[in-house]
């Protein structure tokens, strides 16, 4: 009897008030985790080591960003490159030109594409913000993601089960005034390139005009398995991007280099922020957009990784006061429970990119 009455005590030290439990600083290396939204093309193994090393698998993507066929032919060889070696670390995505699109055979080029890269182990295919915001028509107007010319593009994906990763838009702030705008990055960025900053562009499509392309385009193929890059271009309300997962039930998000619009709304509504964390963590990816550009060492890349993964892993599992020059403002840590952290870091994304689970 005195040794039940022990355990009982034994149980009741150990399980917290309402079962909830957290992680702690120093577990960051132990846990497992996983960002969806990586770029290494190059042939150097430096990123993957790193990510071994600190518990991390990778969706390795590749994107339209130069807009060739070259360089989306390149870029995937080193992304299967990267996969032959590290077979358990990696899933790879693949990607499409627009080059050509005006060309007759585009279509049949681009499926023919596809299907190697998905013979060759790709598990899905990203569509980037060129369409929609850079290829133009006969007309010179711009090429919008629900264009019917896309649709069997879409359709082939659906029918090979296959996965798609959708960069549409631009985070909100493209947008607005660099005064307005809620990250320092952003602000930098378009500053220095003011032939992106499409305030300055009032005659090309809007925000609103390139999500609700990409909604009409979810619309038709309701059944696709979509993964909204960059917060799905909704990263400026968690409200917004709430009621968006709403009516997307196939829909999920990843994060990637929208953690300064996520710190940001922490500023002023950090309950908001961890309830939209809690309530939708089934549908968000932990990502970075972190690639290895090869223009420092392994050693550096390294020490950046860690310090950018260990930054999230800080503000999801503690509630300590940061900082990050992102923002100008201070902002609280979320210190969200274990299980919670271990969906977005880790779970949602293993269900939805199929990685080994031994
Ligand atoms: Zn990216």
């Amino acid at each position: 009897m005195r040794c039940l009455t022990f355990l009982f005590f034994i149980l009741i030290w150990t399980v917290p008030i309402g079962g909830q439990t957290y992680y702690e600083l120093e577990d960051y290396r132990s846990v497992p985790k996983i960002d969806v939204h990586v770029h290494i093309s190059v042939q150097r193994l430096a990123f993957a080591l790193a990510a071994a090393d600190q518990n991390f698998r990778l969706v390795n993507i590749v994107v339209d960003g130069a807009g060739t066929w070259k360089r989306i032919r390149e870029q995937w060889k080193y992304v299967h490159f990267q996969k032959d070696v590290h077979p358990r670390l990696f899933q790879p995505i693949t990607a499409f030109s627009v080059e050509d699109f005006h060309e007759e055979d585009w279509e049949s080029r681009t499926i023919a594409w596809l299907d190697s890269c998905f013979a060759e182990g790709a598990l899905g295919v990203k569509v980037w913000k060129n369409i929609g915001m850079v290829l133009k028509d006969q007309d010179g107007s711009n090429v919008m993601l629900d264009d019917d010319r896309l649709d069997r593009i879409f359709q082939h994906i659906i029918e090979a089960d296959k996965l798609e990763v959708g960069h549409l838009g631009e985070p909100l702030n493209c947008w607005l005034p660099l005064d307005s705008m809620s990250t320092n990055n952003d602000r930098s960025y378009f500053s220095e390139h003011p032939e992106y900053h499409m305030f300055l562009h009032p005659e090309l499509p809007s925000y609103q005009d390139q999500m609700d392309a990409r909604n009409r385009r979810l619309d038709k193929h309701s059944e696709i398995k979509f993964m909204g890059a960059h917060m799905a271009s909704i990263e400026w309300s968690v409200a917004e991007l709430g009621a968006w997962l709403d009516r997307y039930p196939n829909a999920t998000i990843d994060l990637a280099a929208r953690m300064g619009q996520v710190f940001s709304q922490t500023v002023g509504n950090r309950e908001g922020v961890r309830d939209f964390f809690i309530r939708y963590a089934d549908r968000i990816m932990y990502a970075t957009d972190l690639g290895d550009r090869m223009t420092n060492t392994s050693e550096e890349l390294a020490e950046y990784l860690e310090k950018t993964w260990m930054r999230d892993w800080r503000y999801f599992v503690t509630d300590q006061m940061m900082e990050s020059d992102l923002i100008n403002s201070p902002f609280q840590g979320l210190k969200l429970p274990k299980n919670i952290v271990d969906k977005i870091l880790h779970d949602t994304a293993e269900a939805f990119f199929s990685f080994d689970t031994e």
